[in-house]
């Protein structure tokens, strides 16, 4: 109870001051790039500590502020940056914590643009990597390099949903003093904390469930007030991709029902998951909180819930059926990203070409669905049809 009253207080009070702005409820859209001062003393103490005043939007702006309130203490943060996507998130929190010479240890299977950083561009500023089976801890300490700086985590990840012990992972690494960031996109604030369990910084794409709307592209990065202030006055600044007010305002408003769309999620998952189990074309289904997934246990101890993601592996089918299947879904849209309102599906063949496609290969035969706000009914009708008709493909 204790903790509902501090989320309903996060969602609907914290960082906002209807004083400031006529009483009104819902909080104002503070659309300008700048501020102006009286005096030449106000503006020579907004020169020299932009973090704390409004100067210039690229840095503060009220309705971010507002935002980034809340959403720090989501995170159970002192602060947090929002940024113009979550990639732009996950480069900041990155560079900001190496330089020419460092060594990251990654999880393999990172989300695909943080691995082009790492693969395409840190190298060229002689940052090096090494990529590890992130499930067991042995291997983050084997990877170890005298000059390792920071590790990488991303649990569960967004295809196969393995998990690091987190818990370890940041024990190990403050041995080592060694800075942790991770991707906690899948779960949000609501289902994991990884700062709680040691983590420095905790960033997600807000574009998924913080919107939940899929009508904006955001990201977050939380972490002490240090490492916050000190990544503000750097990377952010000169990244220059901090959120834009207008879409700050549509993630307040995303907020305000995160915890309720998050349930209506986890049950239509539930209940699609347990559908899909009987589909004749169905050999399994990755979810983290299926008690035949690998790492169930740990699943359960660090994770409060998992919705919404989950991947179905179909038993050996030529590339047709699969793309049959999903040309043959009228509600379920095929797109990339997740967290909306809308369910959606993306086969693993899409990022192939036809002929690399092998039937003997489950990777191959993966298909990722989003479970959005839909009734679940609609949704399992819509996959019934579809699979009836890759089954026995009309002539
Ligand atoms: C979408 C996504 C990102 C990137 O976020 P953008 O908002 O698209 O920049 C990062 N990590 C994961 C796991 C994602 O799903």
């Amino acid at each position: 109870m204790q903790q509902e009253n501090a989320l309903s207080f996060i969602l609907n009070e914290l960082g906002e001051d209807s004083e400031q702005y006529f009483r009104a409820v819902a909080p104002p859209i503070v659309q300008t790039s700048n501020f102006s001062f009286k005096t030449v003393a106000d503006l020579r103490n907004a020169f020299a500590d932009e973090y704390s005043t409004w100067l210039y939007s690229r840095g503060l702006n009220p309705t971010v502020k507002i935002l980034s309130e809340k959403l720090a203490a989501l995170d159970g943060a002192e602060d947090c940056l929002v940024f113009n996507s979550g990639v732009a998130a996950i480069f900041a929190a990155v560079l900001a914590n190496v330089q020419s010479g460092d060594h990251i240890v990654s999880v393999a299977g990172v989300y695909t643009w943080a691995r082009k950083m790492f693969e395409e561009i840190l190298p060229r500023f002689g940052v090096t990597h090494t990529y590890i089976n992130g499930t067991a801890i042995e291997n983050w300490e084997s990877a170890i390099q005298p000059n390792s700086r920071l590790f990488y985590l991303e649990s569960p990840n967004s295809w196969t949903y393995e998990l690091q012990d987190i818990r370890a992972v940041a024990a190990l690494a403050k041995q080592h003093h060694i800075i942790t960031v991770i991707d906690n996109s899948y779960c949000t604030p609501i289902y994991q904390q990884p700062i709680a369990m040691g983590i420095d910084i905790s960033l997600q794409s807000a574009t998924k469930y913080i919107s939940g709307h899929s009508d904006v592209v955001a990201g977050v990065l939380s972490s002490n007030r240090a490492m916050v202030q000190r990544i503000f006055n750097s990377e952010y600044m000169n990244i220059g991709s901090g959120i834009q007010p207008f879409n700050a305002w549509l993630l307040i408003r995303g907020l305000r029902t995160l915890p309720m769309r998050l349930a209506h999620i986890t049950q239509s998952t539930r209940r699609i998951i347990d559908y899909l189990k009987t589909e004749s074309m169905v050999a399994a289904v990755i979810f983290p909180f299926e008690p035949d997934f690998p790492q169930y246990a740990l699943a359960k101890q660090q994770m409060k819930g998992a919705c919404g993601l989950c991947t179905m592996v179909l038993k050996p089918a030529a590339i047709e059926a699969i793309e049959l299947f999903c040309n043959s879904l009228q509600h379920i849209k095929m797109a990339v990203s997740w967290g909306g309102y809308e369910s959606l599906i993306i086969p693993r063949c899409a990022g192939m070409s036809k002929n690399e496609y092998q039937s003997t290969n489950p990777e191959h035969r993966m298909l990722r669905l989003y479970i959005g706000l839909e009734e679940p009914g609609y949704l399992i009708a819509d996959l019934q049809q579809a699979f009836l008709k890759a089954v026995a493909p009309a002539h």
